[in-house]
């Protein structure tokens, strides 16, 4: 995983010359489902878009994918075109996946959908396609991976169904989390403050959807120390409604 990722961000460094990291992570549970993601800051700092006009809900579009196809000609293609398959949830899975998303966005001015049609209407800046599929070999073992603000980029985001296997529930978890990096948000961690220079205690913060919500009933959106250091408080819902803003 390591060893790709570093592929994954050299190929970029390579492509854009700017300002690449990946935090590394570290695996908290014990069991044998992957860690959340890899979070991958975005080459040409998308993340620092200016708050857009709120529009009629339909404005933004988060599409869902569960049906496979090809991704070609994004940053996510350093090894050519990437040819992705079903995300091999029935359609009970689909559904229950979709109705939770829908849940945990629902304060955004966006609609979350699984038809592509609606995606292909909406404004390139307006929405954003996540891949839900069993094709992880390309990038490595994790429960997914987006790049940070890809949201109108072009960019998907991905859930790797059949390492979280096929569990409706961290599908549904691990999707909510990487849409809401492509909205910007890092990994909710936890600091210790205590000490000088503070220290991470965990990358991913339990039950907060930007942790880790595998192990809860319904991950949560918060308000705490973001990934990226102690005295960075990041405001999860906030800081998405400055891309999409909140439903009127
Ligand atoms: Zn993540």
């Amino acid at each position: 995983m390591k060893k790709i990722t570093t592929l994954v961000l050299a190929v970029i460094i390579f492509g854009c010359s700017k300002n690449i990291e990946s935090e590394k992570f570290q695996v908290q549970s014990t069991n044998k489902i992957p860690p959340p993601c890899v979070e991958l800051e975005y080459p040409n700092g998308a993340s620092k878009r200016p708050r857009t006009t709120q529009g009629p809900p339909s404005k933004n579009v988060l599409f869902v994918d569960f049906d496979g196809g090809t991704v070609s000609g994004t940053s996510w293609n350093f090894y050519g075109p990437i040819v992705y398959a079903p995300s091999g949830l029935d359609e009970e899975g689909q559904q229950v996946v979709l109705a939770r998303i829908t849940q945990a966005y629902d304060t955004l001015n966006l609609i979350v959908t699984t038809d592509s049609s609606k995606y292909s209407r909406a404004k390139h800046e307006n929405r954003q396609q996540l891949n839900v599929t069993t094709t992880w070999e390309w990038f490595g073992q994790a429960g997914g991976t987006a790049f940070i603000g890809s949201f109108g980029t072009g960019n998907p985001g991905w859930v790797f169904s059949g390492l979280l296997n096929y569990d409706h529930h961290f599908v549904s978890e691990a999707s909510c989390h990487e849409l809401g990096h492509t909205l910007t948000l890092r990994h909710q961690a936890v600091w210790n403050t205590t000490v000088v220079p503070c220290v991470k205690i965990a990358e991913y913060r339990g039950g907060w959807i930007m942790g880790i919500s595998y192990y809860v009933p319904f991950g949560v959106w918060g308000i705490g120390t973001a990934s990226t250091g102690c005295n960075i408080i990041q405001n999860d819902l906030e800081q998405m409604a400055g891309i999409v803003g909140f439903k009127r």
